[in-house]
């Protein structure tokens, strides 16, 4: 069933999706070559904590970080591990949540360690690009399908893969609510966004093709091909007026 937030509500998931914006940033702080997923999950861990908050991924379906840590052709939910370094000309993909007073915030960046190819800056532009174009259908009166297809016809029309497996959620008192909001549709189909909504708004975008497979320890999604895949994602809350980014912090 989706939820409606009130406005007492959404303070609070502005401030979740203020803290889990926040978290991104300290772990964007500290990428570079040698350093551990693992120690970026405890950053992002500390510094949730310190905020009085809890790491909304934390033992969620068993997950054991903090964060999802995922590197370059890795799309979503990698593990954190000590034994897993950043090597310049990597892309990584932070996704992270946080809960407090009841309600989660969901985000999700891609970052450079060091310099990296131009193949990979264009892939994280343009997986952020869908993300706006897709956040600009996030309004009243619109469906889930005018967002997935303002994703998917930015992102396939340059010749990205987007993927089909995982989708964006609605997001609040649980970290997935309903509706699910794919990075791909039919515009003017699929459920309709009413004001007081919250939803996780997520492309994941490859550089290959769209298919993708889960890695033997059950959480690491990668793509098919080895390809590079990118991640950019937000908690955007529909209004009367523009749609409000619950988690963007810059
Ligand atoms: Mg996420
Ligand atoms: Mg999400």
């Amino acid at each position: 069933m989706v939820q409606i937030k009130n406005s007492e509500q959404l303070a609070c998931m502005r401030k979740a999706g203020r803290i889990t914006g926040e978290a991104i940033l300290v772990a964007r702080e500290h990428i570079k070559e040698g350093v551990s997923t693992k120690l970026l999950d405890t950053l992002i861990r500390n510094y949730i904590e310190k905020c009085g908050a809890k790491p909304s991924f934390l033992g969620y379906g068993g997950f054991p970080g903090s964060a999802c840590i995922s590197i370059n052709n890795e799309v979503i939910h990698g593990i954190p591990s000590a034994k897993r370094f950043l090597k310049e000309g990597d892309i990584v993909k932070i996704d992270v949540g946080a809960y407090i007073g009841g309600f989660h915030g969901d985000s999700a960046n891609t970052f450079g360690v060091g310099k990296i190819s131009e193949e990979a800056e264009k892939l994280i532009a343009v997986t952020r690009e869908s993300f706006f174009r897709g956040v600009k259908m996030a309004a009243r009166g619109k469906r889930v399908g005018d967002i997935g297809s303002e994703i998917c016809g930015y992102a396939e029309g340059l010749g990205y893969g987007v993927v089909r497996k995982f989708v964006g959620h609605g997001v609040g008192h649980e970290l997935h609510e309903d509706p699910e909001i794919p990075n791909f549709g039919t515009a003017g189909r699929g459920a309709r966004l009413y004001p007081g909504m919250t939803i996780a708004i997520e492309p994941m975008i490859n550089a290959g093709t769209r298919d993708v497979k889960v890695l033997e320890d059950g959480w690491t999604v990668i793509t098919a091909d080895g390809s590079l895949s990118a991640h950019y994602e937000h908690t955007v809350a529909i209004t009367d007026g523009e749609p409000i980014l619950l988690t963007y912090v810059e």
